[in-house]
Formats: C-alpha cells, sequence, structure tokens
C-alpha cells in the first residue's frame, strides 16, 4: 500500500515532522502518535485540511470521530460546504442513536451516531487522525450504513500500516495522507 502520492510529498514532510511519538501512552507498549503540534502550526494546520478535503467535492456531510476527528472533520466539512456529523463515544449523544461496539489497539469501545443525522442515501466521509487496527473507522462505517447513508471515503492523517486496520474495511475508499 502507498499513501496518497500525487502532490502530497510537502503534506508527508509536513506531517512526518508536526506528528511527534510518544511512547507508552495511554499505556505500556502503545506508541501514540501526538498531532498536537501539527494542530499548533496554522500553516501546515492548513495544508493539512486542505490535503484531507482532496477529490471529495461531492460529499454530502464529513464524519468526524471523536474526539481527535472533530477537530480535523469540522475544518474538512467547512472546506466541501458540506455539513459536520459527530460519531460519538457511547452516552455523549442526547438524541436517539444507533450503537456500535469494537476494538482498538488498547482496549474496546462503544460508539454512536444520530439516527437522524444523514438524510437516506447521502455520501459521507468519514475523518479521523489515525487508522491503526481500522476497528473505529469500521464501526464508523457500519454506523453511517445503518443511519441510511453512503460511506465515500476514510481520510485518515495517518496509517500505521503494520496493524493492516483497512482490512477491515473492504470496498471501502481509505486515504491517508501519510502511511508509516
Ligand atoms: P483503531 O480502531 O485501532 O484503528 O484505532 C484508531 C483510533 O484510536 C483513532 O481514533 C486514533 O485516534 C486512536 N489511536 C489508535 N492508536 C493510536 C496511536 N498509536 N496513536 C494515536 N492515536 C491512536
Amino acid at each position: 500500500m502507498s499513501a496518497f502520492e500525487a502532490g502530497t510529498t510537502d503534506v508527508a514532510e509536513l506531517l512526518r515532522s508536526r506528528i511527534r511519538d510518544i511512547p507508552d501512552y495511554p499505556q505500556p507498549g502503545i506508541l501514540f502518535k501526538d498531532i498536537t503540534p501539527l494542530l499548533a502550526d496554522g500553516p501546515a494546520f492548513a495544508a493539512v485540511i486542505a490535503e484531507m478535503a482532496v477529490g471529495y467535492a461531492d460529499v454530502d456531510k464529513v464524519a468526524g470521530i471523536e474526539a481527535r476527528g472533530f477537530i480535523l472533520a469540522a475544518p474538512v466539512a467547512l472546506e466541501l460546504t458540506a455539513g459536520f456529523v459527530p460519531v460519538r463515544k457511547q452516552g455523549k449523544l442526547p438524541a436517539e442513536t444507533y450503537a456500535q461496539s469494537y476494538s482498538l489497539e488498547y482496549g474496546t469501545a462503544t460508539l454512536e451516531v444520530h439516527k437522524d443525522a444523514f438524510e437516506p442515501g447521502e455520501r459521507v466521509l468519514v475523518v479521523d487522525d489515525v487508522l491503526a487496527t481500522g476497528g473505529t473507522a469500521a464501526a464508523t462505517a457500519e454506523l453511517v450504513k445503518r443511519a441510511g447513508a453512503r460511506v465515500a471515503g476514510i481520510v485518515v492523517l495517518l496509517e500505521l500500516g503494520f496493524l493492516s486496520g483497512r482490512e477491515k474495511l473492504p470496498g471501502v475508499p481509505v486515504r491517508a495522507l501519510l502511511a508509516v
């Protein structure tokens, strides 16, 4: 697998230099990819958001995965003049929800989306910071489908290729701005 290539050399370099590794967080053995240095750099943040949006001019909604996915998905939605939909951890959304349990690199969790978040057949771009084992993204894709919409694609800043996350997402176009 190659990361998205054409014209993204600079963005890939930005990501390499502004995502830092934090060993043993949040638990021993996990190498945490911390995007806060990237977010703190205005021009780098803008370049990355613009790059995430490339190729998705026709989507109706952008779904962000709590919590770091929100930070990226909202500006991507604005860039595309699309709506923003939060996919949240269990118990956080106030109206009726669909719930989907999944496992991640560390622990298990449940994600929810409002039952009325999408119009039937809407095209949805799913956004998160890191694709690791793929459980989070797969649960989100399932929620989008259960809520009556279609997953146009999944875009992440960083893919941890050795965890083979995209294997959990057959038939879904997955784009990573950088793969390690
Ligand atoms: P997964 O379900 O294993 O693909 O995990 C993806 C989710 O967990 C994303 O929402 C990431 O923010 C977070 N995550 C998993 N592993 C890491 C990591 N090594 N560094 C930073 N975030 C991670």
